[in-house]
């Protein structure tokens, strides 16, 4: 059995390993446009401090958020790059999108929500909701910076803090954080690489394992 998965895994091993990426640049720049929000969104730029900044507010994000939050963590900052909480499901809301993991274990944090989903395998808008419901049942949306992207992380040894540059998307208004623990659960499409044309589905650009990185 051991030798078959070892088999299959091989297959997939890629001499080209990260080139076979493409930059999210030029004819995919529009990739990274963010067709849900009202143009024009600005914020003041933010100079502040805080214990824990989370970057991401997918389901990797929100559970971490929820279980700080669960630890009497109250000094807390999601950072998402979308207008709102979701993460795959915020982006991705094509027809008859869904997931094919029966929901009742997918869905996180059901009970703790007190939510029964709909269907079996629930659709992306149901989940889009419960993502909603999770930001609001743990207060997540206190501190959350919404339209803003991490550009670059900097450890201060002397100050023995994280130090996080972001800008306000469109708008490149420059904020600089500084918190003492980082969470980042952003994806593969998030590091900005892409697989190559021939590769390319909007399913296929999301769907996949969380990678942690410590630079954007
Ligand atoms: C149609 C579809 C069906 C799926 N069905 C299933 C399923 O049934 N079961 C399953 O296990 N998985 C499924 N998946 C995979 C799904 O992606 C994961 O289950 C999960 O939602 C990933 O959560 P995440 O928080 O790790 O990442 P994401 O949901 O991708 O969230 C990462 C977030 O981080 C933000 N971000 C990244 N970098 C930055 C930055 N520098 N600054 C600010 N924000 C940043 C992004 O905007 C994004 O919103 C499905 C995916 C799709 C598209």
């Amino acid at each position: 059995m051991s030798r078959k998965y070892r088999r299959e895994r091989d297959k997939r091993l890629r001499a080209d390993a990260n080139d076979q990426y493409v930059e999210v640049k030029g004819d995919f720049a529009h990739y990274v446009d963010d067709p849900y929000v009202k143009p024009g969104f600005a914020r003041a730029p933010l100079s502040d401090e805080v214990e824990v900044v989370v970057i991401g507010g997918g389901f990797g994000g929100l559970l971490a958020g929820a279980r700080l939050r669960e630890a009497s963590i109250e000094d807390l900052r999601i950072i998402e790059r979308g207008g709102d909480f979701g993460g795959t499901w915020y982006w991705n809301r094509y027809p008859g999108a869904m997931c094919d993991v029966e929901s009742y274990i997918y869905l996180p944090l059901l009970e703790e929500v007190g939510y029964v989903p709909k269907e079996k395998y629930t659709r992306a808008p149901e989940i889009l909701a419960h993502s909603a419901a999770i930001g609001r049942n743990y207060d997540l949306y206190r501190g959350a910076l919404f339209q803003t992207e991490v550009t670059e992380m900097r450890w201060d040894d002397e100050a023995a803090r994280w130090q996080q540059d972001a800008e306000t998307l469109r708008k490149f208004q420059h904020s600089c954080l500084q918190c003492s623990i980082i969470n980042h659960f952003g994806d593969q499409a998030d590091s900005q690489r892409f697989l190559s044309r021939k590769n390319l589905s909007r399913h296929g650009q999301m769907h996949g394992p969380t990678c942690t990185h410590n630079v954007i």
